[in-house]
């Protein structure tokens, strides 16, 4: 058995195709694939906005800019996530006060975080930024009554949730990113991620005005529109009028990227089959424990990850055989960078303890059937 990842990227020949053929075109970058992506994701996540941009951690700091994000401006997130749901902020000055996980789910407990918007006055945190840890989509509608009653914008971190969705209070079907409940909702496209294009990201939101705020980040803080010029010399003429950045998503990546959705929803059918395949071989094992299940909840699976007692144990036993599973994540307030604005070992003990246990197995939807019986064997085999 060749080495078995715990996520990787699936590259069709149409999908090379697409590339190539933009390559044989007159646009590299900053032609018409973005905007096709952007619509076509947009549509997917069902929100009225979607700006493409160069990784998901790009997108994160824009959403901090267009949210205007000063020095010392308080957000709350979970410490279990990538660190760039944190990083993206600190770049505008955040100060970020991380929250406990749920045990269930994994994801922001809106209790605690309830309990700590009730210590500070309306408008002390400016935002929070709940993850769609593993696929599972936080219920944003909940999540969207805290942050009206106590002043805050949401910006959902979904890099691990396209397709995901949840049934509202009236069971209506609310996607991740449909800017029904978030104001700003961020993705990511690294190729471990459902939707592949090397790097890139993107944003969605119904706003309005954050959409074009986003837009004029993105590009330098460049714009060419007449009704906001202060003066206009000819065709040529453009103004910046802020400070922004270069996180454009190329042409190239965007081909890839609509070629690539076109396959997402059936991916996700793919990965929840191979989730259920390992909830079925788990099921009864008592030193296993596998994910939540929630029927009123579409998960996305980006992750499949078990909670087991000799982690390392069986992490080391599975790479013996080729098998690379993944310790998902390292909460985010054990970094030295974190633990230098504060944060201890101790802070968070439910966040703690699910470190202390999890363990991703491979989910990608190319992950041949013989393969996950290696998996699942060898992992019932480790434990005996
Ligand atoms: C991947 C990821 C990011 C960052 O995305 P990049 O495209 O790698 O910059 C942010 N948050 C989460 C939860 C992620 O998994």
């Amino acid at each position: 058995m060749s080495v078995i990842p715990y996520g990787r990227q699936s590259i069709t020949l149409e999908d090379i195709d697409c590339v190539v053929e933009i390559l044989k075109s007159d646009f590299l970058t900053q032609g018409p694939k973005v905007l096709e992506f952007e619509k076509n994701f947009a549509d997917y996540v069902e929100a009225k906005y979607a700006v493409a941009v160069s990784n998901g951690t790009a997108a994160l700091h824009l959403c901090a800019m267009a949210l205007d994000i000063k020095e010392g401006d308080k957000v709350i997130t979970t410490p279990i996530t990538f660190v760039a749901s944190a990083n993206g902020f600190r770049y505008c000055g955040a100060e970020i006060t991380f929250c406990d996980i749920d045990p269930q789910s994994y994801l922001l407990d809106l209790d605690k975080l309830e309990d700590l918007l009730k210590k500070h006055p309306k408008g002390y945190y400016k935002a929070i930024i709940p993850v769609d840890f593993a696929g599972y989509p936080i219920h944003a509608e909940k999540l969207k009554q805290l942050a009206k009653t106590y002043g805050c914008r949401i910006v959902e971190d979904a890099c691990h949730a396209p397709g995901a969705y949840f049934k509202d209070s009236e069971g209506k079907i609310q996607r991740s990113g449909n800017g029904n409940f978030s104001d700003l909702t961020v993705f990511s496209f690294h190729p471990v991620k459902h939707i592949a294009t090397g790097e890139g990201g993107m944003i969605s939101t119904n706003n309005e005005d954050l959409y074009k705020k986003l837009c004029l980040y993105r590009t330098h803080g460049i714009t060419k529109d007449h009704e906001l010029l202060e003066e206009n010399h000819g065709g040529w003429y453009y103004e910046m009028h802020e400070l922004g950045y270069n996180y454009r998503l190329s042409d190239i990546q965007a081909a890839l990227g609509v070629s690539q959705l076109k396959k997402a929803e059936k991916n996700i059918t793919i990965r929840n089959a191979i989730a259920q395949k390992y909830d079925k071989a788990f099921a009864n094992h008592s030193k296993i424990k596998t994910p939540h299940r929630d029927d009123n909840i579409e998960h996305a699976f980006h992750l499949y990850i078990i909670q087991i007692e000799n982690r390392k144990g069986l992490f080391d036993y599975l790479r013996v055989h080729n098998i690379f599973s993944q310790v998902l994540y390292i909460p985010a307030h054990y970094m030295p960078y974190y633990k230098k604005q504060g944060w201890k070992k101790g802070d968070f003990p439910i966040a703690e303890a699910y470190y202390e246990k999890c363990l991703a197995l491979p989910m990608f939807p190319t992950l041949r059937d013989e393969e996950q019986e290696y998996v699942i064997e060898k992992v019932l085999e480790f434990l005996g």
